[in-house]
């Protein structure tokens, strides 16, 4: 895996212009299921909440070096409710909750798409939900869907909060793809450049 750490200064230089807007910012990362709740799983057996840690490491990583304060739900393959996982959010004021999913759907192996799920109405959910879609579809090339749904995390948040289904992992190609280190890099650093565009643009409006 840490061979790719070449991958994350190439990206922070890349990334550097934008960088500065993370400074002084907390997000709390929150990777999906763990435990005995294995999420859902792929058609060769790759499980969910493993790609979900491995992705919200790889992000840790990434955020910190740009200047983020980072807090992580889980650092490892444990379970957790989904009450006290927003509770680390919400009891830090934490400016931006991820919650980090793949998603699965049965009989249908051509699905792959990439969701951003939002829920409350009056904070920036919305608009962090926007800038994450548009670079997970840019970035990893596929098309996606902004979405509302009261899912326990989000109703629970009192800060912005959303929830991302970054690809299916009930596709075939998409499991395989998965499997390979580099490629949860890149997904990675396609939520990174969505959370980048958010705060940058959330630094604009308050200087407005
Ligand atoms: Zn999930």
């Amino acid at each position: 895996m840490k061979n790719f750490i070449i991958v994350i200064f190439i990206s922070a230089i890349v990334e550097m212009t934008m960088a500065g807007v993370l400074s002084g910012r907390l997000i709390v990362l929150d990777p999906g299921h763990g435990g005995v709740d294995n999420g859902a799983v792929g058609p060769t057996g790759l499980k969910e909440k493993t790609i979900n840690l491995e992705l919200a490491l790889d992000l840790y990583e990434i955020l910190k070096v740009q200047g983020a304060d980072v807090i992580l739900t889980r650092k490892s393959d444990k379970a957790m409710y989904l009450s006290d996982r927003i509770a680390i959010a919400n009891e830090k004021h934490a400016d931006l909750f991820v919650c980090i999913h793949h998603n699965s759907v049965e009989n249908a192996p051509e699905v792959d798409r990439t969701q951003v799920y939002y829920w409350s109405a009056t904070d920036t959910s919305k608009d962090a939900a926007l800038d994450i879609l548009n670079s997970l579809e840019s970035s990893l090339g596929l098309k996606g869907n902004l979405l509302r749904n009261d899912f326990k995390v989000l109703r629970l948040a009192k800060v912005p909060a959303v929830l991302d289904e970054m690809s299916f992992i009930s596709s075939p190609k998409r499991e395989e793809w998965l499997r390979d280190p580099f490629n949860i890099w890149r997904e990675a650093l396609a939520l990174d450049d969505g959370i980048l565009k958010y705060f940058d643009r959330s630094s604009k409006a308050i200087k407005r």
